[in-house]
Order: C-alpha cells, then sequence, then structure tokens
C-alpha cells in the first residue's frame, strides 16, 4: 500500500484517473490509486490479446464522443484519437438495418424509396394510426414516437432481452426520445469529437497516471484497508455508494452483463464493430468485434467477437447499468444524505452516483469536482 500519500482514490477508472492526474500535476500533492482489478482504466480497460493482436475493450465497445471542448482538449494531453466514426447495424428476421432508424431503415423495412419530407408524413401516420394518446408504460411510450410496425421489430425484442422485462412492465419515462433520422445518415453519435484512442485505452490511462506524485496499488479493495485509511485527509470514492454504506438502506439495483469471447479463424466476422440483435427467440443482444474499431492499424489474418448477454446483477458480478426503479431513487436518496455526512469523502463516478453516465461526462463530473471542490479544501491546508 501506498505511504506518504495525503489523498486516497478509490478506483482507477475515469473518475478516479482525472482527479489523480489533477492533484499530482495541479496541486503538486501525493495520492495513492487503488483498484481491486488487476488493471486500469476502469471499465474503458482494453488490452491486445496475445494470439490475435486484437485490442478488445473488455467490459465492452467503449467509443469516446464529446462536443464539449474542454473535455477534447484535457484528454489530447494523454492521447491522439484515430477516425473511427460509430455505425450500429441491427438484425432483424436475418435482415441487417442501420440503427438509429433513419431514411435507409425505414425504406428498407417498408420496403419502399420514400424522400425525407413523405417519409416523416408517412411515420406521423403510423403513429396516428397506433393511436396511443397517453401512454403509461414503455410499449406504449415507444409506439406513440415510432409507431407500432417499428416498434415491434426494433425496440420490443432487444428492451425484452436487455432487462429481461415485458415493456408494458417498464414506465414510460425509461425513454424521453427515440432517434429517427428522415436522411441516410448513419452515424451513431452526434458529437463534434469522436474516434478510439490511437494507441488504446490502457495507453491513455497510463499516461494520466504517470507522476512521481501517482502511486497506483492494484488488487486492492478499499473494504480491506480497514485502520489504514484513517491515515489520509482525504477519499475520493468511485465503488458503489451503496456498498460504501455496508448497503444499511437496502441494495441498489443493477443490470449487468456477461461475454462469450470467441477467436475466429478469418480476418473479418460480421463486417462491422458492433452488430445488435432485434429478435426476441436469440438469447444475447449485441456482438462487437473490436478489430473494425482501428481501421488504421495493420490488417490482421483473424479476428475476435464478444457476444453480449444481459442479466441481473447479483453480488458477484460487476454492475454496468443502474436499474433507478422508484425504489432505487428512494434508497439512493438515503444513502446521499449519509454521503453528505462524510466529511472525509467525495463519493464520484458511475458507482458513486448510480447513474449512467459516458466517459465524457465522467471526465467533466471529475473535472468540475476537483476545482470546485478539491482545489479549496487543499489550498486551505496548505494555507
Ligand atoms: C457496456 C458499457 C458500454 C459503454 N460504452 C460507452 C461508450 O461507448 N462511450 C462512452 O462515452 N461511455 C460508455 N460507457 C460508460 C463508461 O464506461 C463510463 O462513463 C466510465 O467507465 C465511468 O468511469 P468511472 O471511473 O466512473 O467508473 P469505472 O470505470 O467503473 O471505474 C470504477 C473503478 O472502481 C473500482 N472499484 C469499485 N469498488 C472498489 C473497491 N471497493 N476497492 C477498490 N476499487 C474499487 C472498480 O474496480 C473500477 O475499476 C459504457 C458503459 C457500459 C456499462
Amino acid at each position: 500500500m501506498c505511504k506518504n500519500s495525503d489523498v486516497l482514490i478509490v478506483g482507477a477508472g475515469f473518475f478516479g484517473a482525472v482527479i489523480a492526474e489533477r492533484l499530482a500535476v495541479d496541486s503538486g500533492i501525493k495520492v495513492c490509486v487503488i483498484d481491486k482489478r488487476p488493471h486500469i482504466g476502469g471499465n474503458c480497460y482494453s488490452s491486445v490479446d496475445d494470439e490475435t493482436g486484437v485490442e478488445c475493450h473488455h467490459y465492452g465497445s467503449h467509443i469516446f464522443h464529446t462536443s464539449n471542448e474542454r473535455c477534447w482538449n484535457y484528454l489530447l494531453n494523454f492521447t491522439q484519437f484515430n477516425a473511427y466514426r460509430h455505425v450500429v447495424h441491427t438484425k432483424y428476421r436475418n435482415q441487417v438495418y442501420t440503427m438509429p432508424i433513419n431514411l435507409g431503415t425505414i425504406n428498407a423495412f417498408y420496403g419502399c424509396n420514400l424522400t425525407p419530407s413523405d417519409a416523416a408524413s408517412f411515420i406521423r401516420h403510423e403513429v396516428e394510426r397506433s393511436d396511443v394518446k397517453h401512454p403509461v408504460n414503455l410499449e406504449e411510450k415507444a409506439i406513440s414516437l415510432i409507431g407500432r410496425p417499428l416498434y415491434d421489430a426494433f425496440i420490443k425484442g432487444y428492451t425484452l432481452k436487455q432487462w429481461e422485462t415485458d415493456p408494458r412492465e417498464l414506465p414510460a419515462d425509461v425513454i424521453t426520445r427515440l432517434p429517427m433520422r428522415f436522411d441516410y445518415n448513419t452515424r451513431y453519435f452526434d458529437d463534434v469529437h469522436e474516434g478510439i484512442p490511437l494507441n488504446g485505452y490502457s495507453r491513455l490511462f497510463e499516461r494520466m497516471l504517470d507522476h512521481p506524485n501517482i502511486e497506483v496499488c492494484l488488487n486492492t479493495n478499499f473494504f480491506d484497508l480497514g485502520e489504514r485509511c484513517k491515515n489520509y485527509e482525504l477519499i475520493v470514492y468511485s465503488g458503489p455508494i451503496d456498498q460504501y454504506f455496508n448497503y444499511s438502506e437496502g441494495r441498489l439495483n443493477w443490470r449487468t452483463v456477461r461475454f462469450d469471447m470467441q477467436r475466429h479463424d478469418c480476418s473479418d466476422y460480421q463486417g462491422c464493430s458492433v452488430m445488435n440483435y432485434a429478435d426476441s427467440w436469440i438469447p444475447f443482444t449485441r456482438i462487437h468485434e473490436f478489430k473494425h474499431f482501428h481501421p488504421e492499424r495493420q490488417q490482421l489474418q483473424s479476428t475476435i467477437t464478444y457476444t453480449e448477454y444481459p442479466q441481473a446483477a447479483s453480488q458477484n458480478w460487476d454492475p454496468f447499468y443502474p436499474v433507478n426503479t422508484p425504489r432505487d431513487l428512494e434508497l439512493l436518496q438515503k444513502y446521499n444524505v449519509l454521503a453528505q455526512q462524510e466529511n472525509r469523502v467525495i463519493f464520484g463516478g458511475r458507482l458513486g452516483y448510480y447513474r449512467y453516465i459516458d466517459m465524457d461526462d465522467t471526465i467533466m463530473a471529475a473535472l468540475d469536482c476537483y476545482e470546485n471542490e478539491i482545489r479549496s479544501r487543499i489550498a486551505l491546508r496548505l494555507i
């Protein structure tokens, strides 16, 4: 365990790594970063498979995208990005379509050749025909946005698999909008900046944490430290908030995913990085083929896929997506009150906030937390 550090950072994902980097470089403070996993990078961790040479994202495909210039410029200190632009395909009844629904999807699905304005009126008509005036569940909400046929094909089975719950039993406010385009733009994200770190996510994290003021201890669980935590002036905790309080108010619900990894003796397995599977009778939701994230790299002879199976998170599974039932939100409020009473501890990141947040929002939350909360505490101490 690190000696002579003033601040303990629990979690070497983006939240912990950004705060560690800022403390070390901007405030000149010694920090100790621990992670219970054997690697840095949190859920963004990637590594190159020895057998195939393919760089795999171990916790699912991670595509960096942002329109926030501060976030983008901050990351450019540690990495360059390649020119990858994300496009998602969906298989339904053995046909392949692009997602989110665009003019190409609509024309292929309905077997027609509509112009953008014809397609917009056609979908309006489909929505009216479905006759859902006051949606009370996810199914009705989705139908009120895109009409029943597109819902049945692209949303119903996928949602059922992802949440293992009938969409009629999920609250309407799970979705506020379903992106739909009336042109042939197939890009998944609309952000100004997008790409994959040129040398991979792990290299990015290595560079962030490579500083004489930062010590990293892997395979180290915060809950095993016991009395040793008392030595730190400040703890930045990016683990699950309910676990910190020993689940005193109850457990927050998470969904997780299981990946089935396969190496293939061909140079290209599916022709794209992510293929969704919309049919409810197919037990998985997506297949990731990571080599497509690096079109600039030398072409490899073989490839790797990860097939994604969603499931409920039990005690031994990594939490991935917060379920956010009304009970969860009530529990979260109670935990947030407890968190405010922990003067020496700052909670953050996707597990600490119990919120799904993209990488850019995590980085911005960490930068803001450092600037608005941590820096002033450090300055006071130094005066
Ligand atoms: C399947 C999936 C795909 C995603 N794809 C994208 C994408 O394409 N683009 C995008 O922008 N975002 C994506 N995200 C979101 C992205 O993963 C998060 O924004 C990011 O990982 C959040 O960083 P974090 O530091 O908050 O959490 P994490 O990366 O989870 O880091 C938290 C760390 O804390 C450690 N920890 C927890 N408890 C303890 C403990 N007791 N002791 C020690 N260490 C502990 C964990 O081991 C973990 O390493 C995706 C998320 C998921 C689930």
